[in-house]
C-alpha cells in the first residue's frame, strides 16, 4: 500500500506544473517501472489544441525513453486547476490505455485513480481496456 500512496503523492505532485493554459484542466500521472523507478507526467497542452499530450504518455515516453519497457502501476490525478482538493477521479483516455498496452500484461497493471492518498481506485488495464490489441498480434 505504501507504493500507492507514494505514486499518489508523485503524480499530485506533477499536476500542479501541468502546462494547461487553455484548459486549466490538470492532471498528474506517476509511473512504476517493473525495476521500481517512478516516472511523473503532466499534461501538456498547444495553441493548436490536437497537438496536446496526456499526463499519462508523458511519464510514459519519460520512462521509454530512459529504456524502460515494463510497467506496473500507474496514479492518475486530474481536475481544474483552481480545484486544490479533487472532487472526481480522472481515468484515463483511450489513447493513453492503448499506449499503456504496448508496455505492460493487462491483467497485472494497476491503474490507480486518485483524489488523494486517501481516497482512490484501483483497476488492472484489462478491466479498462478488454479485449485489447497488443503487441502479440504481430
Ligand atoms: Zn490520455
Amino acid at each position: 500500500m505504501e507504493i500507492i500512496k507514494k505514486l499518489i503523492s508523485e503524480a499530485l505532485i506533477a499536476r500542479k506544473s501541468a502546462y494547461t493554459p487553455y484548459s486549466k484542466f490538470k492532471v498528474g500521472a506517476a509511473l512504476l517501472t517493473s525495476t521500481e523507478k517512478i516516472y511523473s507526467g503532466f499534461n501538456i497542452e498547444c495553441a493548436a489544441y490536437s497537438m496536446c499530450n496526456c499526463a499519462e504518455r508523458t511519464a510514459i515516453f519519460r520512462a521509454v525513453f530512459d529504456n524502460h519497457r515494463k510497467f506496473t502501476h500507474i496514479a492518475i490525478v486530474g481536475g481544474p486547476e483552481n480545484q486544490e482538493n479533487l472532487t472526481d477521479f480522472c481515468p484515463p483516455c483511450g489513447a493513453c490505455r492503448q499506449v499503456l498496452r504496448e508496455f505492460c500484461d493487462p491483467k497485472e497493471l494497476k491503474i490507480i485513480l486518485a483524489k488523494n492518498t486517501e481516497e482512490y481506485k484501483i483497476f488492472t488495464l484489462d478491466e479498462l481496456l478488454l479485449f485489447s490489441f497488443g503487441p502479440q498480434y504481430l
